[in-house]
């Protein structure tokens, strides 16, 4: 018997063609799998890639299913540990750590002793840029193909890199995607504020996007309190205490700071020349790739300059009148309409009636459809309720996705049949969700509507909208898509 090791060409031969192919994950695990059963009579075929966030081991194909909930697993989890002190070039056998370096014969005679007359099961690691990232998990019996064993081994650990080199581009191409989804991001974030000036808004937000790309990392969002403390304002919660150690060496000076073991960092986001707050990512386990801290710095300064126009947006709007997303009055400008209407109605002795809007389920549209589609339903509902009111009407975008309108000279009866006009109006209109597109997807919203009227009882202007507020919050009780009135419910 001589000392060369024959890889199986034919069976070589097919993984090289499906690997070539442009399949998804479910596609190339069944196929990969058929030609492991049809040379190697493999019973069962599995790939585990490590997450290093939840640290534990994930199905590769099914990778929402995090697999530490049985025995089964710990198991692999404990493979996974034995095969990361060693390297590329050993596998686990019934339990037996081997190395495909040894000479064919040496290998072949570890082989014999380990093997079991039936459910044999081989971990072979799967690495990528000298990381151990996954294993994979083959069952079959004691009778192997007609090969020899040793080419048997020999053969599986060349395919074996092979998939791991096509798992490891797939990995890589779905980085690059994202790359180039980050600088979309980053464009998006910019645009975010030309519309939205309310950090509580914006900073959720963003925390959504960028969690999207740090994926080995849990992102934080901090903003400093009046008391000069970094509060966590996304996501709800943060139990890593290196963060906040290394928050505390954050100055006007020193903007950004990662810990000795590499793996956390934090980075300012200043305005002026004073820091306000401060992004961080962290993990456990994984070090920051230098991808990820140019992601970060460049996002710290994002965020910096969205803080700083927010800041100014803010100012200016204080001036300003109109909302810049619908067109209509902004809060601001309702509050000074409220008064002087209030105070006409009182002098005049005239019918005042306020309505309050709010769109129903808005969040759903936001999360279901992204926040440029519910910006385009609130174009839509504002440009309906411009569309049905009078010229004297006054109609303003009270919060997020409120809306109240002030109608001058008009009894209840008259509101309440406008309310109505409006709940059916947005109710049958279908509306366009997509941007760009003139007849993109459309869906359907409804309205609650809360109406209040003035008399004698109305001591503040403030208790005019409070009173329609509150009947808003009866339709909602109601089961939303109604009109209620104050006087109804009081
Ligand atoms: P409900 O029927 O009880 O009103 O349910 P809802 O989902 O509408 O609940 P809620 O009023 O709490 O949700 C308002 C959401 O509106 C939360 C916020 O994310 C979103 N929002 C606020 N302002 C804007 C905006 O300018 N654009 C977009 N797209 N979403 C906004
Ligand atoms: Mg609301
Ligand atoms: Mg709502």
């Amino acid at each position: 018997m001589t000392d060369i090791k024959k890889p199986e060409l034919n069976f070589l031969w097919e993984i090289s063609s499906v690997l070539t192919q442009n399949y998804d994950e479910q596609e190339l695990m069944n196929k990969l799998k058929a030609i492991f059963e049809q040379f190697l009579f493999v019973k069962n075929f599995q790939i585990f890639m490590w997450d290093s966030i939840s640290a534990t081991l994930r199905d590769f194909v099914k990778s929402w299913i995090i697999i530490d909930k049985n025995i089964q697993s710990e198991k692999v989890i404990k493979i996974f540990e034995t095969l990361s002190q060693h390297t590329q070039d050993n596998f686990i056998l019934n339990g037996a750590l081997l190395d495909f370096n040894k000479p064919a014969l040496e290998l072949e005679y570890c082989f014999d002793s380990c093997i079991k007359q039936n459910n044999n099961i081989i971990y072979f690691p799967l690495y990528r840029e000298k990381k151990l990232k996954g294993v994979l998990e083959l069952s079959f019996d004691e009778v192997l193909p007609n090969v020899k064993k040793y080419d048997f081994i020999f053969s599986i650990g060349i395919a074996i890199r092979q998939i791991a080199a096509a798992i490891s581009n797939k990995l890589m191409k779905d980085a690059m995607t994202k790359n180039i989804d980050f600088y979309k991001s980053m464009k998006n974030i910019a645009k975010l504020i030309e519309t939205q000036y309310e950090l509580t808004y914006i900073l959720p937000i963003i925390g959504e996007m960028v969690d999207k790309f740090i994926t080995n990392h849990l992102i934080y969002i901090f903003m400093k309190d009046n008391e000069n403390y970094f509060r966590l304002v996304w996501p709800l919660e943060c139990k890593d205490e290196q963060i906040y150690e290394l928050l505390e060496h954050i100055t006007e000076e020193k903007l950004s700071e990662i810990s000795d073991t590499g793996t956390t960092g934090v980075w300012a986001i200043k305005s002026e020349n004073e820091v306000i707050g401060a992004i961080a990512a962290g993990s456990y386990m994984d070090k920051l790739a230098d991808s990820d801290i140019a992601y970060m710095t460049l996002l710290a300064k994002q965020i910096s300059v969205t803080v700083q126009k927010a800041n100014s947006y803010g100012e200016m709007l204080k001036y300003a009148t109109l909302d810049a997303l619908t067109g209509l009055n902004n809060r601001r400008q309702f509050e000074i309409r409220l008064n002087q209407e209030v105070a006409t109605a009182k002098r005049k002795q005239k019918p005042l009636c306020c309505i309050m809007i709010d769109i129903d389920y808005f969040k759903k549209v936001n999360d279901t459809y992204g926040h440029s589609a519910g910006d385009c339903v609130l174009k839509r509902v504002a440009a309906i309720i411009k569309q049905e009111l009078r010229e004297y009407d006054i109609a303003s975008r009270y919060g997020g996705e409120e809306f109240c309108i002030l109608l001058p000279f008009t009894t209840p009866d008259e509101a309440g049949f406008v309310a109505q006009r409006l709940r059916k109006a947005v109710e049958k209109t279908p509306i366009n969700i997509s941007e760009e597109q003139v007849e993109g997807e459309t869906i359907n919203v409804s309205i609650s509507v809360g109406v209040s009227s003035y008399d004698e009882n109305i001591e503040t202007p403030a208790q005019l909208y409070q009173n329609a507020d509150m009947a808003l919050y009866e339709a909602k009780r109601r089961g939303r898509n109604k009109v209620i009135f104050y006087n109804d419910i009081s």
